[in-house]
């Protein structure tokens, strides 16, 4: 079975990461979305409410899963059999981020590969604090979040 992880703070998920996990579908068997629940990291969503997202966004995929975790990202691939953690790139500064992020997680398990998509050119300038400061200011965030969902504090 291959098992990809798409981990992230989904603090909300957007269409970026919608496309993303859609174009990994052929790739893999399962995807679990792999909600990080990082102690010093601040949200604005709750955790139900990004985890209820996630799973309307892919209610009609069966073999996308979406799971709450803590602590490093290899070790609950390892816990759930996984081989692949998914990753998407928008930019060099992306780049930069991920190459390190992927070396150490190598590092530390080496037979989990990270596997990277391009994010799509409309979908570049799309990101989850884009999406807050948008929503914070009540602007219309419709176009930036997946079709499914309506976001509420
Ligand atoms: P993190 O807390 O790790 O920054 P995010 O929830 O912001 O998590 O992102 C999770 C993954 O989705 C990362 O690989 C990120 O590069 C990718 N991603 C975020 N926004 C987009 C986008 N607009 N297009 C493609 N990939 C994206």
């Amino acid at each position: 079975m291959r098992i990809a992880v798409f981990p992230g703070s989904f603090d909300p998920i957007t269409k970026g990461h919608e496309s993303i996990v859609r174009r990994a579908i052929p790739l893999f068997d399962q995807i679990i979305i792999a909600i990080g629940e990082n102690a010093d990291k601040r949200h604005l969503f709750s955790l139900s409410h990004r985890k209820q997202w996630i799973e309307q966004t892919f209610s009609d995929c069966p073999q996308i899963k979406t799971e709450i975790y803590t602590g490093l990202t290899v070790d609950f691939c390892k816990k759930i059999g996984a081989n692949f953690i998914l990753r998407g790139l928008r930019t060099a500064a992306d780049f930069e981020f991920e190459r390190a992020i992927g070396q150490v997680n190598k590092e530390l398990h080496s037979d989990i590969e990270t596997i990277f998509l391009l994010t799509a050119p409309e979908h570049s300038f799309i990101s989850s604090s884009i999406v807050r400061d948008v929503f914070i200011n009540h602007g219309d965030t419709s176009l930036l979040i997946p079709q499914k969902i309506t976001l509420t504090l």
